[in-house]
């Protein structure tokens, strides 16, 4: 039992009802959660497990992360998105876990150990229609498949891509995606060929593109709150600590690695033990708020790998073992007015909170 004052708090009943809405906005769709990242730093196992009568299937990035899930109990579909070496086919086959595929070069070691462990392996094509990153180039998607269905222990179960800029507010790139994966759908069911799950969406793609629904959506971050404009969904982590020393320092004097923050008078201040090792970023010194008894409190000097200082409103009350909400869902200070301070995405915030924090679900 870790008793440390740095811990995550995640909102079980907000989860659910954020998965509920995205269901309801894709019209009872199956629903790919993303769990990548540690679950975008929710915690991978306990997330699966408050999803998992919900949610249809799991995606992770890792066989490793995918590993990890069927080893927590999990029975659910598990995609891994990302492309892996040779090497991890055989432990791919033997966790049961579903590969997107780019190119033919793995098909016949797919072909070995799905034989080897006897079981058919479901393969979903991944198409580059833009992205510029995974997937196969759209003239080389029907060469793709049909290599593929001469194997007779794989399965062309899928196929599916990923948008590039469907947060963006020109919708004409992501319009462009949406069809030319349409025409290679199109495509492919003329010479025969029916992956029956179609997917190409994100939360991004959920919250404005119905189009791009097919059969099938992926998401992760609307799951957790973010980037969607329905208030339905709400974010659900709050990272909190507590002040561990109050001290006043003097007017002159600096505060932390490189005295980059000098008191201007007198000045009380609460030290917390939270720092870039926790995933409390080291770029928002001197930028970042805090909020402490409902007031904002500035983060002053260099973030420390364990500990940052805050300036607090007086010395009159006792502040020691107060209560400091880093982030969370109150009063403006979410995940996101932190990215912008960082200079940096939700995402990057949220993945970055380390395994160090206890994550704690109520
Ligand atoms: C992470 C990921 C998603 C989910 O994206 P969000 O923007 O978090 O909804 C969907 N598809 C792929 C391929 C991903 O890597």
């Amino acid at each position: 039992m870790d008793l440390r004052a740095t811990r995550v708090e995640i909102n079980i009943a907000q989860f659910q009802q954020n998965l509920l809405a995205l269901k309801n906005i894709v019209q009872q769709r199956p629903l790919c959660l993303a769990v990548k990242g540690n679950a975008y730093g929710h915690g991978l196992t306990s997330i699966v497990e408050y999803a998992k009568d919900i949610v249809d299937i799991f995606a992770v990035a890792t066989v490793g992360e995918g590993i990890k899930l069927r080893d927590s109990g999990v029975t659910h579909p598990i995609f891994v998105m990302s492309a892996h070496l040779e090497c991890e086919i055989p432990l791919l086959c033997q966790y049961r876990l579903i590969p997107f595929v780019s190119h033919p070069n793995f098909l016949q070691q797919y072909q070995y150990w799905s034989e080897y462990y006897k079981i058919i392996l479901p393969i979903h094509i991944k198409v580059d229609t833009g992205m510029g990153r995974a997937g196969a180039m759209p003239n080389e998607i029907l060469s793709l498949s049909q290599q593929i269905s001469l194997y007779p222990n794989l399965l062309l179960e899928g196929i599916c891509t990923h948008f590039a800029m469907a947060d963006d507010i020109d919708d004409s790139f992501t319009n462009q995606q949406i069809n030319l994966f349409q025409e290679i759908v199109t495509t492919l069911q003329q010479h025969g060929i029916t992956p029956p799950l179609v997917h190409a969406t994100n939360t991004a793609g959920i919250m404005h593109y119905p189009s791009s629904y097919f059969t099938l959506v992926r998401a992760g971050i609307g799951a957790y709150g973010y980037n969607t404009s329905y208030k339905e969904i709400q974010p659900i982590l709050s990272f909190k600590s507590k002040i561990t020393i109050v001290k006043i320092i003097p007017k002159g004097h600096g505060v932390s690695y490189g005295g980059s923050w000098v008191a201007k008078k007198d000045t009380t201040v609460g030290v917390i033990p939270v720092g870039y090792a926790d995933g409390y970023m080291r770029s928002l010194s001197n930028k970042a708020n805090v909020i402490i008894d409902g007031m904002l409190c500035p983060v002053i000097g260099k973030i420390c790998m364990d500990q940052i200082v805050v300036e607090l409103p007086n010395f009159e009350k006792n502040w020691l073992e107060t209560d400091v909400l880093l982030f969370g869902n109150q009063q403006g200070l979410t995940a996101s007015t932190v990215a912008e301070w960082a200079d940096t995405i939700v995402y990057e915030v949220l993945t970055s909170i380390s395994e160090r924090v206890p994550r704690i679900y109520i």
